[in-house]
């Protein structure tokens, strides 16, 4: 492999701490031989008037340019005449699917063990399109669309099959909003008939809940409106440990993948060596299977679990002592 040329990948290090745990992946991608080279862009400190936001046209054409990337948290400026961050980049990029894997860690003991559940959440429409206004009373506007719909789940039924899952279970209160969860189910519906070997069902947001917390087990692949991906992704990376545990990866159109750590900025700590990387780590690694660099991705992914399994070297937010480099030499170690 070294003899090819490597791969182009955009690296968004993000705002507080994300430039101390981008740091750590790009440690650890340099021990692993991992053949990307980063393109590193950070926001900007003035509205770029061709995003509206303070993230560069550059940045994103990066993103489009390459397919993939990686983003570490950012701040969100206050103030007026600008678009959010994370919202530029789901529109400009149109990031329709956040799929967020939650793995048990061995040898962080929560409440459960063998936890492995993926959510697919719709990311760019539903309740999340800010269509908000008053006129007596107070309204906002849900959409769903088919388009978006069918595209979400396809993106769910090819994700099961090429992960080798066995189920996909479509989340919805389509007993309520008949017509918006109704059109909803009635694609997953539609796709679920080109995947015959993938079981199909359809779960009421609530009851997900109730057995989610009950028996983690009962699902796979959970695919859903923004709004209740929004929910129960946070809800199944809390059964696994925390945001500062849980990968994440935007898909985009045109086959873009950026890979996400969705915990923020963490100012209480930004700069003190304190950070746990793992969220940006192995959504690193989940950059890696995308672009099927597996070897590489299972080598770092069993570093970084090995390392945690250990126990000798962990962040205060695992309860450990450990300093952010600390970590990961000794994820560098295991490599
Ligand atoms: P936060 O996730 O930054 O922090 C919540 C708590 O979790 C803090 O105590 C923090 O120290 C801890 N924490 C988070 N990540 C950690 C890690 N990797 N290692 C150890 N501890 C960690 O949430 P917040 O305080 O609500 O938000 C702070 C800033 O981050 C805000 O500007 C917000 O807009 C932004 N934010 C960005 C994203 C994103 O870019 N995806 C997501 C959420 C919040």
């Amino acid at each position: 492999s070294s003899a090819t040329a490597p791969i182009k990948a955009t690296l968004f290090p993000g705002d507080g701490i994300g430039p101390e745990i981008a740091e750590s992946v790009k440690q650890v991608f340099k021990v692993a031989e991992v053949p990307i080279e980063w393109e590193e862009h950070y926001v900007g400190t003035e509205i770029d008037p061709r995003t509206q936001s303070f993230l560069t046209w550059e940045s994103l054409e990066s993103v489009r340019r390459n397919k993939v990337g990686l983003k570490g948290p950012m701040a969100t400026p206050i103030g007026k005449g600008h678009r959010s961050l994370n919202l530029t980049l789901r529109k400009e990029l149109n990031l329709y699917a956040n799929v967020r894997p939650c793995n048990s860690l061995p040898g962080y003991k929560t409440r459960y063990d063998d936890v492995n559940l993926i959510t697919i959440r719709e990311n760019m429409e539903g309740e999340y399109c800010g269509l908000e206004h008053q006129v007596s009373v107070v309204e906002s506007l849900k959409i769903i669309t088919r388009q978006a719909s069918l595209r979400v789940a396809e993106y769910a039924f090819h994700y099961a099959k090429t992960h080798g899952q066995e189920k996909v279970s479509a989340i919805h209160k389509a007993n309520i909003m008949q017509k918006t969860d109704g059109l909803f189910l009635k694609c997953c519906r539609e796709v679920a008939e080109k995947y015959r070997e993938i079981i199909y069902e359809e779960v009421v947001i609530d009851n997900c809940c109730m057995l989610l917390v009950k028996n983690p087990a009962c699902f796979d692949v959970l695919v859903m409106p923004n709004l209740y991906g929004d929910i129960i992704s946070d809800l199944c990376a809390g059964l696994v440990g925390g945001l500062d545990l849980t990968p994440s990866c935007n898909i985009g159109e045109g086959g873009i993948c950026l890979a996400e750590a969705v915990h923020g900025s963490a100012p209480d700590i930004a700069g003190k060596n304190l950070a746990n990387p793992t969220a940006l780590m192995l959504s690193a690694v989940s950059m890696l299977r995308h672009l099927e660099l597996n070897d590489r991705a299972d080598k770092i992914q069993d570093a970084i679990l090995n390392t945690i399994a250990e126990g000798k070297y962990r962040t205060a937010d695992l309860g450990g002592t450990s300093s952010t480099t600390d970590f990961t030499k000794a994820i560098c170690d295991h490599l």
